[in-house]
């Protein structure tokens, strides 16, 4: 064949060839593509009921909200979850249960939605950015040197569907008697070892916004096994919380009320029996990409993500890390020409509010008041300069990322991998 036609197979779409990728790809909405009949009927049946509050209605019987909590306590396995309406109201709620305050330091990763940050600035902390190792979680030998006598808590982050060390932080945590709060925004239904993520730190922290696997637009959720930590999660979400559950007066601390709608639960409700069927298809779409393209990417040098517990990732995302910045940036550009829509993870010129040199608010100390609080309540030095975590740009500037879409076909995944073989085999 001659190689100057663009008949060619293996000549990139970039200079001219035919793109691998033919048939279109689905979104990376795994909950929401999947918003069918069943969630329609479930949203109708509360509005013909007009209930749509979930402490009470015109009718009686029982609240969508409160049976999602069962339900969703019961699939991760702790004694008590909490409906809220965001993921950052989540963790505004994990931080107050564990007593989180001005002054006090929370350490979360270098990449992580700023949600994690900024949760910890509504309540009046600040806080410290730690690395992440080639897992893209936090680092349990970084989080140790970042510890202070001012260190509170640790968010550790799922990101991108993957479990963190969770027994070296846990460890890491008792030794300094640090709260410790799942971020598990991104990673529902996910695993480390056996045991559900949100299941193993003090608390667990979920959003269901529309990005994450299971959606209702909009929602959140705590989960603990600590009934006092549960109790204070429910004064929070809840101005008469505390009245509700027969707290002691004496014993109420003040509400902001994020209650979960009817409307919302019911939905949740819905996807939370999708959740498995979810998770079985993007674990064997994530197995078949990665599968075709392991060869390749093993005998050109490029690693993959370090998975810290394989059988428990959720599988929303596939991790290639280039050997510099400019062969990642070379290959992602040629992949999004052959039709796969992958990406760099970091960017210093390309903004990105998932890695903290970004962090437009927290790097320049923006405040709600004059007094300069949160930030006037702190005593130590902080840093959130590019030089502060390193080592997690590098690994971000370097990482190519695609989606795993639990709709990709067959088609579309054989596709992808002819689109990899095509790219690595050239520009690696
Ligand atoms: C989405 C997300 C949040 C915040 O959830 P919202 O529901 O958008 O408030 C927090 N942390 C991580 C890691 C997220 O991905």
């Amino acid at each position: 064949m001659n190689t100057e036609t663009n008949q060619d197979p293996s000549r990139l779409a970039i200079e001219g060839g035919t793109p691998a990728v033919r048939a279109k790809l689905p979104p990376m909405y795994p909950g929401g593509m999947r918003i069918g009949e069943e969630e329609e009927a479930a949203v109708l049946e509360v509005l013909r009921s007009q209930r749509l509050f979930r402490y009470y209605g015109p009718q009686p019987g029982p609240s969508k909200v409160a049976e999602l909590e069962t339900a969703f306590a019961e699939m991760i396995g702790v004694k008590h979850s909490l409906a809220v309406t965001s993921g950052t109201a989540a963790l505004i709620c994990g931080l107050v249960a564990l007593g989180v305050g001005p002054g006090d330091e929370v350490i979360v990763p270098a990449y992580t939605w700023i949600a994690s940050a900024e949760a910890v600035l509504a309540v009046g902390a600040v806080p410290v950015v730690a690395e992440c190792d080639e897992s893209l979680t936090l680092d349990p030998a970084d989080l140790d040197r970042r510890i202070t006598p001012r260190t509170r808590a640790v968010i550790p982050v799922h990101m991108r569907g993957a479990p963190c060390q969770m027994d070296a932080i846990m460890a890491a945590a008792d030794r300094y008697n640090l709260g410790v709060l799942e971020d598990a925004a991104q990673a529902d239904g996910g695993s480390y070892h056996g045991k559900r993520l949100g299941s193993m730190g003090h608390l667990g922290a979920f959003s269901f916004q529309f990005n994450k696997i299971l959606t209702a637009g909009e929602g959140g959720g705590v989960t603990t096994s600590r009934l006092d930590l549960y109790q204070r999660a429910v004064m929070v979400h809840d101005v008469v919380g505390g009245q509700r559950n027969r707290i002691p007066a004496s014993e109420i601390i003040p509400g902001l009320n994020f209650r979960m709608s009817e409307l919302q639960g019911a939905v949740l409700l819905v996807q939370l029996k999708r959740l498995e069927g979810l998770l079985k298809d993007m674990r064997r779409n994530k197995a078949l990409l990665k599968g075709a393209v392991e060869g390749i990417a093993r005998r050109k040098g490029a690693g993959f993500r370090v998975i810290n517990d394989p059988d428990g990732d959720t599988a929303i995302a596939m991790v290639l890390y280039a050997p510099s910045p400019e062969r990642a940036d070379a290959i992602a550009a040629a992949l999004n020409m052959e039709g796969v829509p992958a990406g760099v993870m970091y960017h210093p010129d390309r903004v990105d509010y998932h890695i903290y040199p970004h962090w437009a608010p927290i790097v320049n100390r923006k405040s709600w008041s004059g007094a300069g609080f949160p930030w006037k309540w702190h005593a130590g030095k902080l840093n959130y300069g590019v030089d502060e975590c390193p080592r997690t740009l590098d690994l971000l500037r370097r990482a190519i990322h695609v989606d795993i879409s639990p709709e990709l076909s067959s088609e579309n995944l054989e596709e992808m991998a002819e689109a990899y073989h095509k790219v690595l085999g050239s520009l690696l």
